[in-house]
């Protein structure tokens, strides 16, 4: 077997995300044949660092030994079981350190990132209606992203993944995201989600935001102390507000959870990605005992929660998550981070000399380069993937910023390696 006996029988039938298939007629598709730690090895015997963590899943690297192991044992026993009506081992002990992790008391699963927004979103606004009151409206950030499914796809603010279905969104209003990490630009932001909340709060559920870092909006990055005085506002007048932790959470930023960083506690919290490890796919939404009650009734009042997805709290994904935690325990993944966080703060300064990079961001394990003098239809982003790829790295610009979200079992020597590369091709370019 090889690439292109693959690429040619893939491309018959399959039709991949976020890709414009035409592509490919110029573009060859990788097959991987296997993946080890951070190397991704394709059918022609080629060596790919994934230096975005397969979009940002995947800790500890590529077939794991502990999480292999996790999951054969619990594939031993159980692979899944309908969730209503039924439990098992792995997600009670999984929720049990999750509200641990977070200080919050109830676990809601779902099996991807939307669906995870779509429970807090829904869950939210429904917790309103079981009070008699009818919210309609969320708010969020400008540039922010939570998801492809349409109540996630209204709540984020990508041009290039939103306006072809503007017609059929439900209601949101977006308020801007401070423009960079200084004060004025944070009082700014906040001044103009206060008056946002002034005149609608009444019609107003939920605000959503992605603490931070909004990834998929370009890696933009703002500062803890929005996120503190935005809890604050949304407790003076009544609105849930839901941390969207999917690609943030697990570390990325520094700490366990962005939020941390302002020192908040969320109404509700959406884990996703990293929580499995990269392994499987699983997430959850994590609220108060507060909102729980409000839905705990009585069949016949019809207050009840009554969303579901076939596969929810599957048992080999909660093994995979059970195993991840083991692993930011036994390992002291946090503290250890802490030094290569450093190392590429340091690394990152030489881009500052390159005429075409017009800032270079960095919040904990996250770290973006963005370039100027590109117009949109260059496609600079993909020249760069190409090169990369060439010389044995993954990424996937996000339009003219070069950013890399690497497994956090990268070595030193491959931090630099992975850095000097995207120096060099920059500067060539
Ligand atoms: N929220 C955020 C912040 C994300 O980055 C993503 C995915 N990139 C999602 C939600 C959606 O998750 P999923 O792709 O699993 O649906």
């Amino acid at each position: 077997m090889t690439n292109s006996d693959l690429m040619v029988r893939d491309l018959a039938h399959i039709w991949h995300p976020c890709t414009q298939m035409k592509d490919h007629e110029a573009i060859p598709l990788i097959p991987i044949k296997e993946a080890k730690g951070i190397y991704l090895y394709d059918f022609d015997g080629n060596r790919y660092m994934d230096a975005i963590s397969s979009w940002w899943v995947n800790l500890f690297g590529h077939r794991n030994e502990y999480i292999n192991k996790r999951i054969k044992e619990q594939l031993q026993t159980l692979e899944h079981v309908i969730f209503a009506g039924f439990t098992h081992e792995q997600i009670v002990r999984l929720s049990e350190r999750i509200c641990e992790l977070t200080g919050l008391q109830k676990c809601f699963y779902a099996d991807n990132g939307s669906s995870a927004v779509e429970v807090a979103l829904k869950m939210s606004f429904h917790y309103f209606k079981n009070e008699g009151k009818t919210k309609p409206y969320f708010v969020s950030l400008t540039n922010s992203y939570h998801g492809e499914t349409l109540g996630a796809l209204a709540v984020g603010d990508v041009e290039l993944y939103k306006d072809t279905y503007k017609e059929i969104m439900i209601q949101t209003l977006q308020t801007p995201v401070p423009k960079d990490r200084s004060k004025e630009a944070t009082e700014e932001a906040i001044r103009a989600l206060k008056t946002l909340f002034e005149k609608y709060h009444d019609k107003i559920s939920a605000f959503i935001v992605e603490p931070l870092v909004q990834c998929a909006g370009y890696m933009h990055m703002y500062s803890p102390s929005y996120l503190k005085s935005a809890k604050e506002l949304c407790e003076e007048y009544g609105i849930f507000f839901i941390a969207d932790e999917i690609a943030v959470g697990f570390g990325r930023t520094g700490t366990m959870f962005a939020y941390e960083q302002a020192g908040i506690k969320p109404d509700f919290i959406c884990l996703s990605k990293g929580l499995t490890g990269g392994y499987l796919p699983l997430s959850i939404v994590v609220t108060t005992d507060e909102v729980y009650q409000r839905f705990y009734c009585d069949y016949n009042e019809f207050k009840a929660f009554l969303h579901s997805h076939s596969y929810t709290g599957n048992a080999l994904a909660c093994a995979a998550a059970n195993a991840t935690l083991d692993i930011f325990e036994q390992d002291k993944v946090l503290e250890k981070n802490r030094e290569k966080i450093a190392f590429i703060a340091k690394e990152l300064q030489k881009f500052k000399d390159l005429a075409n990079v017009k800032e270079v961001r960095q919040t904990g394990m996250i770290a973006a380069i963005e370039l100027q003098g590109y117009d949109f239809s260059e496609r600079v982003g993909l020249q760069i993937n190409q090169k990369a790829l060439q010389r044995g790295i993954f990424i996937r610009p996000l339009g003219n910023v070069v950013y890399f979200m690497p497994p956090y079992v990268i070595t030193f020597d491959e931090l630099k390696f992975l850095i000097d590369t995207i120096f060099d091709i920059l500067k060539e370019l």
